[in-house]
């Protein structure tokens, strides 16, 4: 076993967003023929509907190819990872499944954000890293200027990086070549007992869970008893074997090897990624006394919290079985019960960014057929009322006995061509953020420290910053600390009622600009209703904003032709007893998208 363990190379290709990854990883299923010719299309890894619709990757993805160097056959296990930061615990994970990792850099951006704060996470996992500057094939391509910059980076000569086009297929065999002679084969000894690192995993309703594992030592076939070390859930393998990507089953996996265990167990819950899986030795015994769990990962914080609730209330068990089966195939989405007035049994969620929020949402959606009504996102704000201190993470949870209300501030980093320094400082301060300091890549390039409030970041930041600097400035954010804060709740009225779900907590200096703002957007984007809706933004009790929503008159007659008058006479009195009704409940009907297009330009 020893001896093909030596042949096999387990990598990932990590980048910023966009700089090439899963397009290079075209070219590798090409070259290892791994997937069929007529089958194949571009970003081919990307295999969620979701995926291929927003262009780009959310989930990581495995694939294992074989390649023959020198008449030795080779097998290659390479995961695929989103650049996205509100996905980097997709790629973190990933990273401690290999032995290495190819850096891309696209040669028409240069480095960026997550550049860097993916180069920092492979390093922290002490792995091999092969550098290469991507889309040589394209006219604006800085090349040299690339490479110098990741030579610095690295402190490595600059002959060490590749030059590379994932699109054409410009040496991107020599990278094939580059990853045997480099990064390590995996050590582990097949003949101790079984450690497999959950790494990832999903939910088959068949063959129960299926863990991705990297097998650290030991081996595994189907039919054999498994336990997982920290939750003590126990199973027989349904089926084991590797990723092309689909699943194709093994004889067996062994020491080394990157693959997927069917654990058989139909509780979502019982399987944590970061967990070990280990195997029986006889049949009455684990080889637990003996084994060493792995050290499995780190939480990941969440930034940004929503409440879901099902547009139905009977549907909340089915909400709660979605959710566990989702996070099985999303590890960083953590989510509690939650008890609303007015919407009902649901769940507090936590997200790792907007973008994470909205897919969560989709994904509810498509795989789970969920019908959901969600709040608008909010960060977690710590608050002291009557001496105590308490988190809320909902504009709702805030009473008008507060004495104090802490936020959360993020350390932001942004990469940026130093023309569009002075004006991405007066973006920071617009937005309430302190400049820390500038650090230079090159002397064109700034490495621009800042904190801000992690509010102002979810909202539109993102998009201004892209917006101001022709799309070449990027950034990257971790949580800092809580600061107290001059922050109002801000409530939106439709109809004299106040819709919860839409209050929000923003800076007081601001309450009166973002109120404007809140219904002039809401009359835009909210489906008209039967009869006119006021609609109010408040503060500290005051109306300080007013849109009028005009009625629709929705044409009850318009399918009777002919002039049948007393028929069409009685529908025009039902439908004006139906608005008074509606009048009088006051009851405005706002679909659950609004919510989410609330927060966006
Ligand atoms: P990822 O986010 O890193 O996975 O990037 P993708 O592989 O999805 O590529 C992002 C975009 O860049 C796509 O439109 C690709 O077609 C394009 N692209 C990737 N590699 C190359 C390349 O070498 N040359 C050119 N011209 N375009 C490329
Ligand atoms: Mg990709």
């Amino acid at each position: 076993m020893a001896s093909s363990q030596n042949f096999i190379r387990n990598f990932c290709i990590i980048s910023h967003i966009d700089h090439g990854k899963s397009t290079l990883a075209d070219r590798f299923l090409e070259l290892t023929s791994t997937v069929d010719k007529r089958k194949m299309r571009e970003q081919y890894l990307d295999m969620m509907d979701l995926e291929r619709e927003k262009g780009i990757t959310i989930k990581m993805q495995p694939v294992r190819m074989s390649y023959i160097l020198n008449s030795k056959s080779h097998i290659f296990n390479l995961i695929d990872t989103p650049g996205h930061v509100d996905f980097s615990y997709e790629v973190s994970r990933s990273l401690a499944a290999v032995e290495g990792a190819i850096l891309l850099v696209d040669a028409t951006q240069g480095i960026q954000a997550q550049t860097l704060a993916n180069l920092y996470l492979a390093k922290e996992q002490n792995l091999i890293i092969i550098p290469a500057v991507n889309k040589i094939d394209l006219g604006g391509a800085q090349i040299k200027e690339t490479k110098i910059e990741l030579a610095h980076l690295l402190g490595i000569s600059e002959g060490e990086i590749f030059e590379i086009s994932g699109k054409t297929g410009a040496n991107v065999e020599k990278l094939l070549a580059e990853i045997i002679k480099k990064i390590p084969s995996p050590k582990g000894n097949p003949d101790l007992p079984l450690r497999a690192l959950v790494f990832d995993s999903k939910y088959d309703s068949f063959k129960g869970v299926i863990a991705y594992v990297r097998i650290v030592d030991g081996k595994l076939k189907k039919g054999e008893k498994i336990k997982l070390m920290v939750s003590g859930a126990e199973d027989e393998a349904q089926d084991v074997g590797y990723f092309k990507p689909e699943l194709v089953s093994a004889p067996e996996l062994s020491a080394g090897e990157i693959g997927y265990i069917a654990t058989g167990i139909k509780e979502p819950g019982k399987v944590k990624v970061g967990d070990t899986i280990t195997t029986k030795i006889s049949n009455f015994q684990f080889s637990i006394s003996n084994v060493k769990v792995l050290p499995g990962y780190k939480e990941p914080k969440s930034m940004v919290y929503a409440s879901f609730y099902p547009e139905k209330g009977e549907d909340f068990d089915l909400l709660k079985d979605a959710l566990l089966k989702l996070k099985l195939n999303d590890a960083s989405l953590v989510f509690e019960p939650e008890v609303s007035e007015v919407l009902g049994r649901g769940f507090k969620c936590g997200f790792l960014g907007t973008l994470h929020l909205e897919i969560i949402f989709e994904r509810l959606k498509r795989e789970f057929n969920m019908k959901l009504i969600t709040t608008t996102p909010s960060v977690l704000y710590k608050i002291k009322e009557r001496g105590i201190e308490k988190s809320i993470y909902s504009p709702q949870q805030l009473s008008s006995e507060a004495e104090e209300i802490r936020e959360p501030w993020a350390r932001l980093e942004i990469i940026t061509p130093q023309k569009y320094l002075s004006q991405i400082i007066g973006l920071v301060k617009n937005k309430r953020g302190e400049y820390r300091d500038t650090k230079y890549l090159t002397a064109e390039r700034a490495i621009l420290t800042c904190e801000i409030p992690l509010a102002e970041l979810i909202t539109d930041f993102y998009d201004k910053l892209k917006n101001l600097s022709s799309g070449y400035a990027s950034l990257n954010y971790e949580l800092m600390d809580w600061r107290i804060g001059d922050l109002a709740r801000l409530n939106i009225l439709a109809a004299g009622e106040r819709v919860d779900a839409l209050s929000r907590i923003v800076p007081r200096a601001r309450a009166y600009e973002e109120g404007k703002s809140m219904v002039e957007k809401l009359k835009e984007i909210l489906p008209a209703q039967l009869f006119a809706v006021a609609l109010q933004a408040e503060v500290d009790g005051r109306i300080i904003a007013r849109e009028t929503m005009k009625a629709m008159r929705k044409d009850v007659t318009g399918y009777l032709y002919g002039g049948d008058y007393t028929r069409k006479r009685k529908l025009l009195e039902k439908q004006k007893k139906g608005k008074k009704l509606l009048k009088e409940k006051g009851r405005v009907r706002i679909p659950p998208e609004v919510f989410l297009k609330i927060l966006k330009k």
